[in-house]
């Protein structure tokens, strides 16, 4: 029998009428004839309240306990859906990261999966069990907790999906699929039928909510297909990217081809121009704040940051003020805005497009940062959206004209 595993965000799960809708669309996919892994987040806003709750009792919460408190989430989730698929006359048992086998780094807050022991999954499997696992967790070689960071309940059904041999991984969420911008902030977005890995792991590290740039990263190198779908929808039929968006392996597209614009608004840009830029990575490194885009020039350094695994801003400033004074600045007016295609940097006149586009809608981009998927403005925050809008009218929407 083939192997399904299916994941279901925490707005699919956030009620109990959702988990019991959640849990027929299960049955059905168990009734269809496959061996099904069900990974589940925590319900709805859990992980914010929880989050918001620990930062009452410390502005700086301790990491490893942090992963303790957050895990909880998805372990409530998993035992009522399990609960509710076991009500409609299913056969389901609930599992925690740990108990599923993912074994991860020693990292709190942001683990990486190292390797998958699907043992137990596998033998309940083989009772005919549907196998409900909890997203976003793991346990480390020292047997500690962790989390996967932000959004981590994908990776956790990709790497299920590869351990196991799924025939494919459905990312079940409140959208059906992957647009051309966030539907929220452009309504004229469309789906993404078929995605190529690069373009959605580009995508995803832009700021793309919908799938996790790690689970991407970790379908390319195993070759799970992904179905983005929404939890509505029905099963996936003979052509999965009718009524969602598939992502595989895909032929090249004509290289230049915009395939989306995303962008991430909580960002920190660090800037050194006065204090060597090693030291203050090392001082990074020591407090686990993970960048994104580096640039050190002689010894000017800008990084930008995400805060979405960032709990300890307060600690990481004052640790960067103790130690360099005004030779460095954090930043915090600025977001990112980029555009994603295969071999969009062939030659400038993408980024020209892009910068003519900026300037005419009066907005002005503080730095602009390449590489061959991908061209990143960063500009004032508040202006976030209306270039997520210009962008996409320009690149998606309107046919091209030749740029000056
Ligand atoms: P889940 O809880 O199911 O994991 P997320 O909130 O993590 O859901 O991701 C789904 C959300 O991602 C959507 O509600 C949508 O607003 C947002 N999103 C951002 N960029 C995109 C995009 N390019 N395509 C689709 N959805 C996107
Ligand atoms: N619950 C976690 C989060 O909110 C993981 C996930 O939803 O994928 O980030
Ligand atoms: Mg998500």
């Amino acid at each position: 029998m083939s192997i399904v595993v299916q994941k279901y965000g925490g707005s699919s799960v956030a009620d109990a009428s959702r988990l019991k809708r959640v849990a027929e669309r299960v049955m059905s996919t168990k009734r269809a004839g496959h061996d099904v892994v069900v990974v589940v987040s925590a319900m709805g806003d859990t992980t914010d309240d929880l989050l918001a709750l620990a930062k009452q009792v410390s502005p700086n919460p301790d990491r490893r306990e942090l992963d303790m408190l957050l895990t909880a989430g998805e372990r409530i989730a998993m035992a009522l859906l399990s609960m509710a698929i076991r009500e409609l006359g299913g056969d389901a048992i609930s599992f925690t990261g740990s108990q599923s086998g993912i074994i991860t780094n020693d990292r709190h807050v942001d683990a990486r999966i190292i390797e998958v022991r699907p043992f137990r999954v596998q033998d309940e499997l083989a009772r005919g069990r549907i196998v409900v696992v909890a997203g976003y967790q793991g346990v480390s070689y020292r047997r500690e907790v962790t989390t996967l960071g932000r959004g981590g309940s994908d990776t956790t059904a990709v790497a299920m999906a590869a351990a196991l041999g799924a025939e494919y991984c459905e990312i079940c969420s409140d959208v059906d699929g992957v647009y051309t911008a966030d539907p929220r902030t452009v309504p004229t977005a469309r789906r993404i039928g078929t995605l190529a890995y690069e373009e959605t792991q580009e995508l995803a590290e832009a700021g793309a909510k919908v799938l996790n740039a790690q689970a991407v990263e970790f379908a390319k190198e195993k070759g799970i297909a992904i179905y983005a779908r929404a939890t509505t929808s029905a099963l996936p039929g003979a052509d999965p990217s009718a009524d969602g968006t598939v992502v595989r392996q895909h032929p090249p597209r004509m290289p230049g081809t915009v395939v989306g614009v995303a962008s991430e608004k909580e960002v920190l840009v660090i800037a050194a121009s006065a204090a060597p830029g090693l030291p203050v990575l090392e001082l990074l490194d020591a407090h686990k704040v993970a960048g994104k885009q580096l640039h050190l020039i002689d010894d000017a350094l800008t990084l930008v940051v995400s805060r979405e695994n960032l709990h300890e801003e307060g600690r990481v400033r004052e640790a960067l003020a103790s130690r360099f004074g005004d030779a460095v600045r954090v930043v915090d007016a600025l977001g990112a805005v980029s555009v994603v295609g295969t071999g969009i940097n062939a030659s400038f006149e993408n980024l020209r497009r892009g910068a003519a586009t900026l300037a005419a809608a009066g907005i002005v981009p503080r730095a602009t940062a390449t590489s061959s998927f991908r061209i990143t403005w960063m500009l004032d925050r508040a202006r976030l959206d209306d270039a997520v809008t210009v962008l996409h009218r320009v690149f998606i929407e309107e046919p091209k004209t030749p740029v000056p």
